[in-house]
């Protein structure tokens, strides 16, 4: 009743791997939020902590990793809870889709058979029929046959084995799905078909997801929402028709300034000069500083706050709120 819940919340999520030089600091203060039928893109360059982020939130990070802040799923504590409910919660709850998840099948048994199996992990007492069941509509969803159940993996084209592991991550009908880079490996035809298929996911089947990737394009055509990350920090988020439509965040520019014009306009691309900084030093201004165009005296002395524009999104620049 009343106030729509959130399904994940983060907040000042902070995530650093020790290393014997000093900590890298892959996440810093993220704070961000996703309501059930939402659909966000986390897109920023190589490097930039999306994968870290993505990880964080299902608790797949090595042992170096240090995790701070407040994560809950729901009434969750992601950070705090034991195992089991991680265990639980993992793939039933959220699932997630890697570029190449169906890399880890065996090569000498069946893809249905190996199917059953995956499922029988979190439902032993499920029978093969069931699970066939439950697939074959599934795979019609992403438009393959039945027939790939009885196929072995080597079988498969690569979009194919992306399409069925797509499928089997919604077999337990999770609250969250996320993609992570799930369509970068894929040649552009069968992105474009793939994510044709996510799309319909979303609308038809109301799956709420986290869409990782460098290419903002995919995000433009898949999510409703956009974080852009940079160096660890989450510079601009909001609604994808304000974001990469009217930027706030001058690397939000730069980043769409290195790609073809999302409404299809020629125009000379632009990169951004310059590299990500060393994520181990703990930078004195704002990350984007060396980097930023419109970098102003305020900028080398402290990384500004996320600040709320009052148009759903959030902006952290120091020209957020002054005279622009
Ligand atoms: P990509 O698109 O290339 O996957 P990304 O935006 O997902 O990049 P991450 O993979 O999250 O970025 O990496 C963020 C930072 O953390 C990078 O500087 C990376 O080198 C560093 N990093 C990632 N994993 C580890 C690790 N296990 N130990 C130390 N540093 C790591
Ligand atoms: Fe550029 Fe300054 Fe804004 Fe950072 S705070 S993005 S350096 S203008």
């Amino acid at each position: 009743m009343g106030e729509k819940q959130n399904l994940l919340s983060l907040e000042d999520v902070c995530i650093g791997y020790e290393t014997p030089t000093g900590t890298v600091r892959a996440v810093v203060n993220a704070t961000l939020s996703l309501s059930a039928g939402d659909t966000l893109g986390i897109v920023g360059e190589s490097g930039s902590g999306k994968s870290t982020l993505a990880h964080g939130i299902l608790r797949l990070l090595p042992k170096t990793a240090v995790v701070t802040g407040r994560m809950m799923f729901q009434d969750v504590d992601l950070l705090r809870c034991d195992a089991k409910t991680l265990k639980d919660l993992r793939w039933k709850d959220i699932a997630v889709v890697f570029q190449k998840s169906m890399n880890s099948l065996s090569p000498v048994h069946k893809v249905g058979e190996q199917i059953v199996d995956i499922y029988r992990v979190h439902v032993p007492q499920a029978t093969k029929e069931e699970v066939y069941d439950r697939m074959r509509h599934l795979l019609s969803v992403v438009n393959l046959p039945d027939r790939v159940l009885d196929l072995y993996p080597h079988q498969l084209s690569g979009g194919m084995l992306q399409r069925i592991s797509i499928s089997l991550s919604l077999i337990h009908q999770p609250k969250l799905v996320i993609f992570d880079e799930a369509t970068t490996a894929l040649d552009v035809v069968t992105q474009g078909q793939v994510l044709s298929e996510i799309r319909r996911l979303q609308s038809e089947m109301h799956v709420t997801s986290i869409l990782i990737t460098h290419d903002v394009s995919v995000v433009a055509e898949t999510c409703r929402r956009v974080a852009v990350m940079y160096a660890g920090h989450l510079m601009e988020v909001g609604p994808v028709d304000q974001v990469l439509v009217s930027p706030r965040h001058p690397y939000t520019q730069g980043l769409l300034a290195s790609f073809p014009s999302l409404s299809g306009a020629r125009r000379r691309l632009r990169g951004i000069p310059g590299t990500l900084p060393d994520l181990k030093a703990e930078p004195k201004g704002c990350v984007f500083a060396p980097r930023c165009p419109k970098a102003f005296d305020r900028c080398h002395e402290s990384m500004p706050p996320a600040v709320d524009t009052g148009t759903g999104c959030t902006v952290k620049c120091h020209l957020e709120g002054s005279e622009r």
